[in-house]
């Protein structure tokens, strides 16, 4: 049997877009359903790969023939005729592979027309304006698209021609004038290809048939494919739309538009679009004419816009989508001439979801598919107006999403100071330590340029919703000066300038922003995500501020509160520093004791704020050095102590001096004067920073994040987890004699073997006795251990005798299963390795599921084997992670828990896990 290479739109199968391409198997389908579609047919991509396959790039056998037995289909279906002289077919030429591409070919329109068809649509159409403009315009889309001759030797001709005549736009040009630029770019042509411009309409449609195969294997489309990821599986060449000319520039009655089934910027449920009358498709996209918006068409040509709305609603009651189509209107008679799914921003997506549902016209379930989770983002975080095209002054990594802007400080201080005026500032630093927290609470956003995705200023920011670029390596911050520079260029205290922590970009002065937008909808379509959904979703928080934040994103409980984030605020750092240099058991006490009211007052606004959600504390986790200043800057500020206390001694001099002097003249010296010389507060200051500097130099480590942390640190100063865990309880107490339902569990980090667990729960099981005795109610809570450390993993099935649940810490378990440090990774080989495709993605956003994802699965399974009502979690930055979530929903966790602005996309991502197992489900079952 001969191949079948060219399908009419009669009887193309419409689902077959890999076959006919989008605009090919949309135009089979709309044809089928009975709109008015102008007579075609389509050039299957089949016929492209095979052109391309061969090395002379021959058109495979039959494909021309094919195409003239369904241009005779067109003749009779249009009574015209192809190169006839006096009533000529003309035709459109369009690429189209299945997935859009737009850009990656134009369209050629009016082919067909040579000198003697010409005459034919002139006499035919009575209209020699007409008549030229048609030529122009299909001489140079022909001879840029086909013949490759550049666009400006064509414009030169065109603007030469428009001068002459002083003609403002191309709709001031006479026939004349239109002819005389036909006959210039026919020159063009010539002189530029050195042959004629072609004239027999058989051999127009090859070549042109032939260009648009080979654009597909051009460096426009390949560089296209490559930065969108489009797959051979994707879409594998593309087909050849050739389309009946009708003619939206013959005439006043004549228009032609693009409509959007609703609107792509707001989802309303409103036709909307533009269009231009007496014009030709190219017009309204190209901008020449400022097209009108369609609801004028109601009034103008109220007929034809009442067919317009019956075109709308057919095209989406059939696609039961938004579409985004293209109409002419030629002497009064409506023609489709394409249509696809609309691409909108999020809010959009949202509401015409929740909408459609509403209407009937999709399920609740198709409602949910519709939006991609991780589009959602825009709608969570104010961004960067999407019209605003600036160039970046520098650049780092997208640490925390959203956009702000604000004038520059250096400090925290100043950040605060500014702050409480009201004042919008950014915070750039070098990199940030937990004594600079009150500086990003009056901070609008924050810059650093040094760190990665998880140091210190990500990490905080992220927990806050606060936008961070981090490790902005290109610009060198200087506090001392108050400077900061990149490149030439130098930002002072007080310059503004925007962050777009979703990019990673930084601008000069405020860039206009688009707020969030927690719309009722979103609220309603994350409604029916829970109901879909099978995970939990919980979020990380580490304050109360926090937790209340994730409950509005709709958090089902905390399943991470970091707790050595509480001891960040400015007020309870002393105290944390008073417990870490303590000589004695008993200074260490002390300073504990006045934690303990901090941090239980701490939870019990946390637990109330989420009762009756469990919360999940995780015990004291990062090495204690961290809450210390690091040595270098102990070692400076000792210096320049060192000095101060010399100039106080010189003080010292100046003052007793001063006495002899007054008492000569009997003249009192005021008091102030002898507290001059008083070295007693330097001294004190300086004591104080040189214990602390001995105890910096007593905890050093060699590889800090592998040594004293988590649960080693709980078991060698048990009286820290004690202090802790007493909190946890006397606050869940305390909350259950005043009615309040809590659900408290506590968490042990880093645990590697079973016995740490045993050793931190008879911590617990003690301090428990105690207070349900001292406070004469029942507490309940859960204990568990979290899963970062892959010894742990392989001994799930032991811990879980010890633990009612896990967490898997995916931070620190990607880190431990690769043996990278993921600062380190990311700044130095990570970005390599995915562009030479050794790691597909960033493992430390997106779970790697051959390893680390195996490792989770392994222990969940020999971790229920031991306990098979094991509640288990995930609390990395991958539990916000769409890709991710479905992974953990297919290995059987409970629950997934991220930062809380992420919670909707979880929510909604978790619900898609849950769809598409359904319907991989059914699927097999159909097979079976
Ligand atoms: C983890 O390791 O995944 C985790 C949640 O802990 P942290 O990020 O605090 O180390
Ligand atoms: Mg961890």
């Amino acid at each position: 049997m001969k191949n079948k290479w060219v399908y009419s739109y009669h009887e193309g199968d419409g689902k077959n877009k890999q076959l006919l391409g989008g605009k090919g198997a949309n135009l089979c389908e709309i044809t089928q359903i009975g709109l008015n579609v102008p007579p075609g047919f389509v050039i299957s991509t089949d016929a492209c790969l095979s052109y391309l396959a061969q090395p002379e790039h021959q058109l495979p056998e039959g494909v021309m023939a094919q195409t003239r037995e369904q241009m005779a289909t067109l003749e009779s279906a249009t009574g015209k005729r192809f190169g006839s002289a006096t009533d000529p077919l003309l035709v459109s030429v369009r690429s189209g592979s299945a997935m859009s591409m737009p850009g990656m070919m134009d369209t050629i329109l009016n082919l067909g027309l040579n000198s003697q068809t010409l005459l034919g649509l002139i006499a035919h159409t009575r209209n020699e304006r007409f008549g030229y403009d048609s030529y122009r315009r299909f001489i140079q889309l022909f001879g840029k698209v086909a013949l490759g001759v550049p666009d400006e030797l064509f414009d030169e001709q065109f603007e030469a021609v428009k001068k002459n005549v002083g003609a403002e736009s191309d709709v001031g040009l006479q026939a004349n004038d239109l002819k005389d630029i036909s006959e210039r770019f026919l020159a063009v042509v010539r002189h530029h290809t050195g042959k004629p411009f072609p004239e027999d309409p058989y051999e127009q449609l090859e070549i042109a048939i032939k260009a648009v195969f080979g654009s597909w294997s051009g460096k426009r489309a390949v560089d296209y494919r490559r930065e969108f990821h489009i797959t051979p599986e994707m879409a594998n060449g593309t087909a050849v739309n050739v389309v009946t000319m009708v003619f939206g520039n013959m005439g006043n009655d004549c228009a032609t538009g693009v409509g959007f089934t609703r609107n792509p910027a707001t989802g309303e449920n409103m036709l909307y679009g533009e269009y231009l009358t007496n014009a030709q498709g190219e017009d309204v996209v190209a901008g020449i004419r400022t097209p009108k918006p369609l609801q004028e068409m109601a009034r103008k040509m109220p007929a034809l816009y009442t067919q317009l709305l019956d075109l709308r609603n057919k095209l989406e009651r059939h696609y039961c989508e938004i579409q985004d189509f293209e109409f002419t209107i030629e002497k009064g008679v409506l023609y489709c001439l394409q249509t696809r799914n609309g691409k909108m921003n999020a809010s959009a997506m949202v509401r015409t979801s929740v909408e459609m549902a509403h209407e009937g016209l999709i399920s609740e379930e198709e409602a949910l598919l519709r939006v991609n989770p991780q589009h959602l983002e825009q709608m969570l975080y104010p961004r960067l107006d999407p019209a605003f095209k600036g160039t970046p002054l520098a650049t780092g990594l997208p640490a925390s999403p959203g956009a702000a802007s604000g004038q520059v400080v250096f400090d925290a201080d100043r950040a605060e100071q500014l702050g409480k005026q009201g004042i919008k500032v950014i915070l750039v630093r070098e990199e940030t330590k937990p004594e600079d927290i009150h500086g990003f609470f009056a901070a609008q956003g924050i810059l650093t340029s040094r760190g990665g995705k998880t140091s210190h200023a990500a990490v905080v920011a992220r927990g806050m919703g606060k936008p961070c670029v981090a490790g902005a390596e290109g610009i060198h911050v200087d506090v001392q000066l108050r400077k900061a520079f990149v490149g030439n260029t130098i930002i002072k205290e007080g310059d503004v300038i925007t962050l777009d922590g979703t990019r990673g970009s930084i601008y000069l002065g405020a860039v206009p922003k688009v707020e969030s937008d927690f719309s009722d909808e979103l609220v309603t379509l994350l409604g029916w995500a829970d109901k879909a959904a099978r995970l939990k979703v919980m979020a990380n928080a580490d304050t109360p501020n926090d937790a209340a934040r994730a409950l509005k994103y709709g958090a089902m409980g905390i399943g991470l509160c970091r707790t050595e984030r509480m001891f960040n605020a400015a007020e309870r750092l002393p105290i944390v520093i008073d417990m870490i240099v303590a000589d004695t058991p008993e200074q260490r006490q002390a300073a504990l004791d006045r934690l303990l009211p901090i941090q239980r007052a701490d939870f019990k606004e946390v637990f109330k704020t989420m009762s009756p959600r469990p919360v999940t504390v995780r015990l004291l986790d990062p090495p204690i050095h961290e809450f210390l200043p690091s040595e270098q800057q102990l070692v400076d500020e000792l210096q320049q102590l060192q000095h101060l206390r010399l100039s106080v001694q010189g003080m010292e001099v100046l003052v007793e001096t001063a006495k002899l002097l007054a008492g000569s003249s009997g003249e009192p010296l005021p008091s102030s004067v002898h507290e001059l010389g008083d070295t007693r507060l330097v001294d004190s200051v300086i004591t104080r920073k040189e214990q602390i500097l001995k105890k910096v130099r007593a905890l050093r480590e060699v590889n800090p994040m592998l040594g004293h942390r988590g649960v080693r640190l709980g078991i060698t100063f048990p009286e820290i987890y004690t202090m802790q865990i007493r909190a946890v309880l006397e606050a869940a107490a305390d909350c259950t004699k005043a009615g309040i339902p809590v659900s408290p569990e506590i968490m042990v980090p880093q645990v590697c073997t079973v016995e740490e667990l045993k050793h931190v729960k008879k911590l617990v099981q003690s301090v428990h006795q105690q207070v349900e005795a001292t406070f004469g109610v029942k507490v309940h809570y859960q204990f568990g251990s979290m899963m970062e450390v892959v010894r742990a993993c392989m001994r799930a099935d032991s811990l879980a005798e010890e633990a009612q649940f896990f967490s898997f810490g995916t931070n620190d378990l990607t880190q431990a299963t690769f043996s990278f440090s993921r600062e380190d990774a990311e700044n130095k080989f990570l970005p390599m390795y995915n562009e030479r495709s050794i790691l597909q993605d960033n493992p430390f956003e997106v779970l790697d599921l051959k390893g680390v994802g195996r490792l989770m699965g392994l222990a969940v399974g020999w971790g229920r084997s031991t306990h098979p009502k094991l509640k288990v979690g995930i609390c990395g930055e991958h539990g916000g992670h769409p890709a991710s979530i479905q992974f953990c929903d297919s290995i059987g966790l409970d629950y997934v828990s991220c930062s809380g602005p992420r919670v909707p996309i979880a929510r909604l991502a978790a619900a898609h896990a849950q769809i598409l197992l359904g319907k991989e489900k059914a699927n097999a079952d159909k097979t079976a």
